[in-house]
């Protein structure tokens, strides 16, 4: 320790509530938010998901319904939500420590640590020292993996891989598909229009990406012009969401659309056929959805979704009794 401090080091301490020498113990010295700290974020996908400390600290807020971006059945269901599904569905999540910053600047993410995770055969890419490498790998590391990741062609024709986006200390996992063009200019997963439809999903269910969410890929690089993934880009990228959930630890996972759903279960099961069931991955309940981009273009299917998405809290409430 040294003996005199910047006032950036001092931040930092009190922000950790750690005695600075010379100073008034944490309790009573006000926290100020280390705005310098985060602000030298390792890259923008980071920063740009920062959200202000003293919001990430709030208690649960009941979510503030916004009719108008808020289509008929979802707002429909969010009444039926709020009489059947507990307190504690949200409240537990609320009340965990959230610092509401994504991916490596997460302090318990950096330090995320779990059992490497047996590969499925079926998903191994063609280089299983990569696997079980990918498999090691802390939050921070396999984060900067990633972010260069070359395994594929999509590393060549990408702007930005895209590790996920919300609070990796959240209960539920949402997967999406890959990252679409917004995603790709900004590195940021589901930010575009289908991004802000997710938003409003999660919304309706108490839920939101800064405290309880956090949204990964099957794939993280874009795939040109949209199209759907390959199957030696998914065989590529899988070890990757493998090891997200490993350390992630979800209480429940929504899978997003068919790639998501089939990527995730290892099956080609049509998604008509994994919906409106509850399926496991490693253990953890996973539901199937449509996925928002799905929505956007036949909203006639909110109704489904919905059901859905009450499937996911029962099935999370059941957990937390
Ligand atoms: N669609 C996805 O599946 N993922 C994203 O991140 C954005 C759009």
């Amino acid at each position: 320790m040294p003996d005199t401090f910047t006032d950036e080091q001092r931040q930092f301490l009190q922000l950790l509530r750690l005695p600075v020498p010379g100073e008034p113990p944490p309790e009573m010295a006000p926290v100020k938010p280390a705005v310098k700290a985060v602000s030298a974020a390792p890259n923008r996908s980071e920063s740009a998901q920062t959200t202000p400390v003293s919001a990430s600290m709030r208690p649960a807020e009941t979510p503030v319904m916004q009719p108008e971006s808020l289509p008929s059945p979802v707002e429909e269901g969010v009444s039926v939500l709020r009489n059947a599904v507990p307190a504690t569905a949200t409240l537990s999540t609320a009340v965990a420590p959230t610092p509401v910053r994504s991916t490596s600047l997460l302090s318990k993410a950096e330090t995320l640590q779990a059992p490497a995770l047996a590969t499925q055969a079926s998903t191994s890419s063609a280089d299983p020292q990569r696997v079980t490498r990918i498999a090691t790998l802390d939050w921070r590391d396999l984060n900067n993996m990633v972010s260069t990741c070359q395994a594929c062609p999509l590393g060549e024709t990408r702007k930005h891989a895209v590790f996920g986006a919300g609070n990796p200390r959240g209960s539920w996992l949402f997967v999406g598909e890959a990252p679409g063009a917004e995603e790709d200019r900004r590195g940021e997963a589901f930010v575009g229009r289908a991004g802000q439809l997710l938003d409003n999903m999660l919304r309706a269910m108490g839920l939101s990406r800064e405290k309880d969410v956090y949204i990964a890929n099957i794939l993280k690089c874009r795939p040109p012009n949209n199209r759907d993934p390959l199957g030696p880009e998914v065989q590529a990228c899988t070890p990757y969401l493998q090891r997200q959930i490993a350390l992630l630890q979800p209480r429940v996972i929504v899978a997003l659309g068919r790639f998501a759903a089939q990527g995730l279960l290892q099956v080609d099961t049509p998604l008509s056929q994994l919906r409106g069931t509850t399926q496991h991955y490693q253990g953890i309940p996973l539901i199937v959805t449509y996925h928002p981009a799905y929505l956007l273009r036949n909203p006639i299917d909110k109704r489904k979704v919905w059901e859905d998405l009450k499937r996911a809290l029962g099935v999370f409430a059941e957990l937390q009794k």
